[in-house]
Order: C-alpha cells, then structure tokens, then sequence
C-alpha cells in the first residue's frame, strides 16, 4: 500500500522513516531518492548506483565533450544551501557540485539574516524557499530540521527535494555516501567493501557522520565493526542495537592504543573523528579539559602506532581535524583523507543527477565516450 506523505501527521511521517517498508515510500519518488535524510533509506544497489554515477561525472569532467555535457544537466536549476551551522567543505562542496552540472546556487549561512531571525516557522520558511529554488541542502544544529522541512513540503503545494547536509547530532548522510564512496574506490582491487573491517575512533557518539557510515555499513557484508569510545560518547537512538539487529558483530573498546594493538592487523579502514566539543555547552571540552580544543590520548591515532596497522590499511577522517589525526599520516600510503574531500563534490553531483532523474543519462554518455 503507497503512503502520501501529505496526508500525514509530522509524528506519522517521522515514524514511518523509522519503518523500512515505508520508509522508501517516503523518501523516494519515481525510484529516485527526493528527501535525503537518513543512511538506512539506501539499498546497496541505490548506493552502487550513486558510486557509478560519481565515476561517471568525474570522468566526464576530465574531457571537454563531456564538461559541456555536464553543464547542461541542471542548467536553468536553482540549488538553496542554508547552512545553520559552521561548513567549509560540505558547503563548498555542494556548491562545486551544482555548479558541475550547470545549477546555479546560493548560500545562505547566517541565520540573522534570513527570517528565522524573527520567529518564522520551519514549515514556512522552506516554503517561502521552494518558489524560488529546485532543491534545498540544509544543515541545522536540530537533529529534525530536515525532516520537519521535508515534511513541510511534501505538504504543500510545491514541494521540492531536501537534502540534509549535517542533522544535528544524528547523521550526515552524504558525508557516508562520500565515505562508501572512497571505501569502494580504496577496495576496488581487494574486492570492494564487503568483508571488510572497520575501526571507527572518537566521539561517535555525537559524530554525525561516523554515525551516518556505521548505518550505511549494514547495506555491506560487513560483520565486524570496532568502535573506540569514551563511555559517554557511546552512540544513542538505537545504533548499536540497529547495527547488531543487521549481523554485523560490534565491539567496544575504551582505548585506541590496545584496541590496536590486540586486533591492527585486521582492520581494513581506521576511521578518525574529533571530540565534538560544540555540544558540551559553555564551558567547552571535557571535564579534565576545559576549554582546550582536542581529545585526549585514548582516542589520538600517534604516528607510531602504524606499526600495528598493514600499510594497506585506509585511514580516514571527515575532517575538520583538531589533534586526533597528526600530520605525519599523510604520508601513509593508506591515507585518503585529501580523497575524501574532493570524492565529496562527485558524490553530491551524483546525489543531484539521481535526484533530478539525470544519472541514466549521465552513466550513458560515459560509456559512450568510453569513459567507464
Ligand atoms: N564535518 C563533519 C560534520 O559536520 C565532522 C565534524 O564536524 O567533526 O559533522
């Protein structure tokens, strides 16, 4: 049985995001994604066809046929980026990667400018958005604003796709299209994602986008996840359980050191992440740390510690970075931090393309150039 989001109530709708069997019915229209919310709304054939389409833009922006090509994708589309908390890669990112395909866009990242600075409603607001652009990406400190927005303007009269670019503490969805992105890519001659082992580092808790990746690692046979995390950075809302519940085998270990040393040699990724001390309040930081930036020894991967890991080991951080990832990794055969970045423009374009139905088009033209 179909569901119109329009004919729910906001309770309803963020439940049936919650249900897998509605779930696509609500975020997907016509096959395509429209409402990019969470990691789980992706099956794995969604994802590889994401990854194909990015190759597939990537390439084609290398030849001069295909730039043009390219460029008339979303020409004449109008992309809103309202950006309510800080962003220079993701912000910049989707710009590059509307801009790739032709859309035009704009930016808006101070809240007291826009009329969310007198009171006005979510639902109004991103109404007021859709006369005059085609897609909205929005990044907001409340774990529901892209939800409440997309809810919004499956009401009204003229809805357009949302995409959520950072929900809070929650996810950031495609910062994890990024991640399985450059995961792929990194295991492409090592038979791609599944089987693998990943270490996630850090505050995972409140790290969005370590949490979006552990939810889209479910859509791979993946069956062994270790996390290294403070107590109180242990991620809530039914991760671990939703993990657990899709066969993958979650360990928790309280320190980078050890966890290393004891399981290193197996691990196939290590994925860094910073405290995330914007949500400690005030003050900043830790209690034993008040004020510093910066999380403490258990979770800073030390340069010397690659002697654990094989130097095929993929490390990874979706930045920004404060001490947890020193500098001399970049010199790690297996760094692909600098990769990362830049998959996340083709990612987002890939994003752009399936959601405004062009990503058919887009794959064809590159086998047809001979491209992939
Ligand atoms: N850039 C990522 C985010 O916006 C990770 C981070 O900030 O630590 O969530």
């Amino acid at each position: 049985m179909s569901v119109d989001p329009a004919s729910l109530s906001y309770e309803d709708f963020v439940q049936g995001i919650e249900d897998r069997q509605r779930r696509r019915q609500l975020l997907f229209r016509e096959g395509r994604p429209y409402f990019v919310l969470v990691s789980q709304q992706f099956s794995r054939a969604d994802l590889e066809g994401l990854c194909d389409t990015a190759t597939a833009i990537r390439r084609l922006d290398r030849h001069r046929d295909g730039v043009d090509f390219l460029r008339r994708i979303l020409h004449g589309h109008r992309v809103m980026n309202l950006f309510a908390q800080p962003s220079t890669r993701t912000a910049e990112s989707f710009i590059a990667a509307a801009d790739k395909l032709g859309a035009s866009t704009r930016l808006v990242s101070d809240m007291r400018t826009s009329s969310f600075a007198k009171g006005e409603t979510v639902d109004d607001s991103v109404r007021t958005l859709s006369s005059f652009f085609d897609t909205i990406v929005v990044r907001h400190p409340d774990d529901d604003f892209a939800m409440r927005a997309s809810w919004a303007l499956a009401r009204s009269g003229r809805p357009i796709p949302v995409v959520s670019a950072g929900s809070g503490k929650s996810q950031h969805v495609t910062q994890s299209l990024l991640d399985v992105y450059t995961l792929r890519y990194s295991f492409a001659s090592r038979g791609g994602i599944d089987g693998k082992r990943i270490v996630l580092v850090g505050d995972v808790g409140r790290n969005r986008a370590a949490r979006s990746l552990a939810y889209m690692m479910t859509k791979f046979d993946v069956h062994r996840l270790d996390i290294v995390c403070a107590k109180d950075h242990l991620p809530e809302g039914g991760l671990l359980e939703y993990i657990s519940r899709h066969g993958i085998d979650v360990r928790i270990h309280e320190r980078l050191a050890p966890a290393l040393e004891k399981v290193g040699k197996e691990v196939d990724a290590v994925y860094m992440t910073r405290l995330q001390q914007e949500w400690d309040g005030d003050a900043g930081g830790t209690p034993d740390q008040k004020g510093k930036l910066g999380t403490n020894e258990d979770f800073v991967l030390h340069p010397e510690y690659a002697k654990y890991l094989r130097d095929d080991c993929v490390i990874m951080h979706p930045l920004p970075r404060i001490n947890e990832l020193p500098e001399p990794w970049e010199s790690h055969p297996g760094f692909v931090v600098w990769r990362q970045v830049r998959n996340g423009m083709w990612m987002r374009s890939a994003l752009l393309a399936s959601i405004h139905g062009a990503a058919d088009e887009i794959r064809a033209r590159a086998a047809r150039l001979s491209l992939v």
